[in-house]
């Protein structure tokens, strides 16, 4: 026999962040949740590009891990083909309903619980550093949840070339409710709450209970709930939404139409201001005084040496030392405003200038030092590090910010 679900979601800004980075996906029989990361609207971009690309190659009838892995390469394609981009990701985690089961890919610290006769399971691992060592055994789920790096990931989705997804089935019975959150809402909600929120006949009303839930806990982060009610066909005529044709005629559109939307205006804006900060030393102030001066008193055609030339010899002296204070003052504009982040005694620090020593001339400063060894970062963390790439002051502290330089 086939289950149905019915659905409700929620996706919340926080009460903390600027934009909300989270995506989710309704499109029946396919559910998912994804977290994107990354400065300056990049996470924004690799959430909604991996959501879009997910749902479009599983209703081309890719199987779900197939499509997966086309979202990382989605992701992954685009942030290598932008300095903007660089080093984003999102996290991934999905089920598809078919048959008696629901078959889950997940990559990331987002998370899927179950909820079955009044008990909650989380059924997903969190691919972060503390979620590994929760594992392992190194810290206990209390030290994690406080813990100051718990937000590092050690596995996302789109940072590398090819990733390693998490796949498997869970059998769902009728009465089963399922949760796909972002850690917006599990790092602030107790299971004990979720638990109680998912309880609600109503999945809508679940959802909205449990994004209140995390804003009253203080909304650090995006937050996301996307709750199903796993049904027998038959039973859900009291709510027009739960047939799997109406739900897909009801929510397949809006969600895709969303996630497309999101994603244009994501892809343009950018890409589009992606031209400003290159643009910014275009205007070169070094530009016109080197034409002005010297074509102003430029000697005519046969023009004979003479009285005027020594004044003429001179007058082009004080434009070269004009030239050369000007190109001077440039460049020490040019080096307060490029950013990178790079590794002093172990440590990451964000420097203002270029990543070059000439000789004894260093054309960079520490802007700001963190106290967090480099050698603590994810191995993609480390490689985006290793780049040295230059970003705004923004981009740079951002990207700092998801590095979990600032505990
Ligand atoms: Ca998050």
């Amino acid at each position: 026999m086939t289950l149905v679900a019915r659905h409700g979601a929620l996706s919340d800004i926080g009460l903390h962040r600027k934009t909300n980075e989270d995506t989710f996906v309704i499109a029946p029989p396919l559910y998912a949740v994804c977290d994107g990361m990354g400065g300056a609207q990049a996470g924004e971009v690799a959430s909604s590009l991996a959501a879009e690309t997910l749902a479009a190659a599983v209703a081309d009838g890719r199987p779900l891990l197939a499509a997966a892995e086309e979202a990382n390469a989605a992701v992954y394609e685009r942030a290598s083909g932008h300095e903007r981009f660089a080093g984003m990701g999102t996290t991934l985690t999905a089920v598809l309903l078919e048959g008696d089961g629901g078959r889950f890919v997940h990559v990331g610290d987002s998370r899927a619980y179950l909820l079955r006769g009044g008990a909650l399971r989380q059924v997903s691992d969190d691919h972060s550093l503390v979620g590994e060592m929760v594992r392992d055994g190194r810290l206990t789920e209390e030290e994690a949840a406080v813990h100051p790096h718990r937000s590092i990931l050690s596995r996302a989705l789109g940072t590398e070339a090819s990733v390693s997804i998490d796949e498997f089935e869970v059998d769902l019975l009728a009465g089963d409710a399922l949760l796909l959150c972002s850690d917006g809402l599990s790092g602030v909600v107790g299971a004990d709450d979720i638990g109680s929120a998912l309880v609600a006949d109503d999945p809508q009303e679940a959802a909205e209970e449990l994004v209140r839930l995390a804003r009253v806990g203080g909304g650090p982060d995006n937050i996301t709930a996307l709750v199903l009610r796993i049904e027998r066909p038959g039973d859900e005529g009291r709510d027009p939404a739960a047939s799997p044709a109406a739900a897909s005629s009801a929510a397949t559109p809006p969600a895709a139409v969303e996630a497309a939307a999101d994603q244009r205006q994501a892809d343009g804006s950018p890409e589009a201001a992606e031209a400003a900060p290159s643009a910014a030393p275009a205007p070169r102030p070094d530009g016109t005084p080197m034409l002005g001066p010297e074509g102003a008193p430029a000697p005519g055609p046969g023009e004979a040496p003479g009285p005027g030339r020594e004044a003429r010899r001179l007058g082009c002296l004080v434009a070269m030392l004009a030239v050369a204070v000007v190109i001077a003052l440039a460049g020490a504009v040019i080096l307060s405003t490029v950013y990178f982040i790079d590794v002093d005694d172990g440590r990451l620090a964000v420097y203002s200038g270029l990543p070059v020593t000439v000789g004894p001339l260093k054309l960079h400063v520490a802007y700001r030092r963190s106290a967090r060894p480099y050698a603590s970062l994810a191995p993609f963390e480390q490689r985006i590090v290793d780049r040295r790439s230059l970003r705004s002051r923004s981009d740079a502290l951002a990207l700092a910010e998801r590095l979990g330089m600032w505990p």
